[in-house]
């Protein structure tokens, strides 16, 4: 029989993330499908109760705590030692996380603590008389494997927006506090503080339901013979705030700036998609002055709706790539764009 333990770290404010609905969505289905199993949900962070109601409406049966100062932070320390210390009170069988860098970082590690295994990257899994499977993607996100663990407890981190959120209500549930030893733990990382772009700054969006990709073709010559970098900059951020659009690229863009060509000046290589790129999950792309080549396509594998603009009519999204092309001007079609965006805020 089988014990699932969903393992969650609250953000800054106490809140949880979409990415913990998610792994919830997971673990309830789970528990749903494997006859006579315990849900259970341990939480780690600075404060913990707000988040716990929050989910009360949900299937858990129990509620385990570490809760403290140090355990607001992303710590590989503190977060394998709680993370250890709930696995053992629980006692679960099968442990569902939100795959997010904090769980990618902390939770291996615990499982081998365990002497249990993890898989990273989990995009589905399903039960079939009584046997638990797991979708998860290969070789930069080109192979895809279906596959079963004999080991326990199995550490399952779940891919943000690889499912749908669970829609549980709040009300009140009573969290068990998990003693830990923090001697124990060492404090030989200290955080002391974190450096990030401002939030309007901030161009990788993995919830935004628009990917908007620039490519190399914003810094080239165009039909006068100039390039008109600080306008493509202006257009391609007025876009995104006005869009809420999250912002890839094209390898050829971000390399760029190491050529020391024009670039624009928020992009890095965070932002390439592709094969040696990321492959985000949105449901809507929009490509802009980007030839569409393979290299670059196969990064767009996860996003559903595909639209692309270029001059070029045989440029690659024509070739099956894309499910629009408008062979137009990302220039003059992004001035309207925003121009009608804007609009419809006021
Ligand atoms: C091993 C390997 C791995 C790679 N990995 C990646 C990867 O992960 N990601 C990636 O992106 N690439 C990758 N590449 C590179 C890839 O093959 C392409 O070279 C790259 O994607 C091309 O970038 P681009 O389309 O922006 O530039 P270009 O090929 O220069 O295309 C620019 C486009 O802009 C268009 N254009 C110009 N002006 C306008 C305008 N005003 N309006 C509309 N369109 C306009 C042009 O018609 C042209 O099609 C890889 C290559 C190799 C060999």
């Amino acid at each position: 029989m089988e014990d699932i333990l969903l393992l969650v770290h609250t953000e800054a404010d106490g809140s949880l993330a979409k990415s913990t609905r998610e792994a919830l969505h997971v673990a309830a289905t789970l528990h749903k499908s494997l006859a006579g199993s315990k849900l259970v949900i341990g939480l780690v962070g600075e404060s913990v109760q707000a988040a716990a109601d929050s989910i009360a409406a949900c299937p858990a049966t129990k509620y385990f705590g570490v809760i403290g100062k140090d355990f607001g932070q992303s710590r590989y320390a503190t977060d394998a030692a709680a993370a250890e210390a709930i696995c053992k009170a629980a006692q679960a069988t099968l442990v569902v996380a939100q795959a997010t860098s904090r769980w990618n970082r902390a939770l291996p590690g615990v499982a081998q603590r365990l002497g249990g295994s993890a898989d990273t990257h989990v995009v589905g899994v399903s039960v079939n008389d009584g046997k638990i499977a797991v979708n998860r993607w290969y070789y930069r996100q080109r192979m895809e494997a279906v596959q079963n663990r004999a080991q326990r407890p199995w550490v399952i981190l779940i891919d943000p927006g690889s499912q749908p959120a669970c829609q549980c209500q709040g009300g009140t549930v009573s969290v068990e506090n998990v003693a830990i030893q923090l001697s124990v733990v060492g404090q030989r990382t200290a955080v002391v503080g974190v450096r990030a772009p401002a939030a309007d700054a901030q161009t990788i969006r993995p919830d935004a339901s628009v990917l908007f990709v620039t490519g190399a073709g914003w810094t080239k010559k165009q039909a006068d013979g100039q390039t008109h970098v600080p306008e493509a900059e202006k257009l391609i951020l007025g876009f995104l705030k006005l869009a809420h659009a999250s912002l890839g690229s094209s390898k050829s863009l971000v390399d760029q700036s190491g050529e020391g060509q024009a670039v624009l000046s928020f992009l890095s290589h965070m932002n390439q998609v592709g094969q040696t790129g990321a492959t985000p999950r949105h449901p809507k792309g929009l490509s802009t002055c980007c030839h569409g080549e393979e290299p670059h396509t196969v990064g767009w594998r996860f996003i559903a709706e595909r639209r692309a603009i270029n001059l070029d009519p045989n440029c690659g999204w024509a070739r099956g790539k894309a499910d629009v092309l408008y062979v137009a001007d990302a220039f003059k079609v992004i001035v309207k764009v925003n121009e009608l965006l804007a609009a419809k805020k006021s």
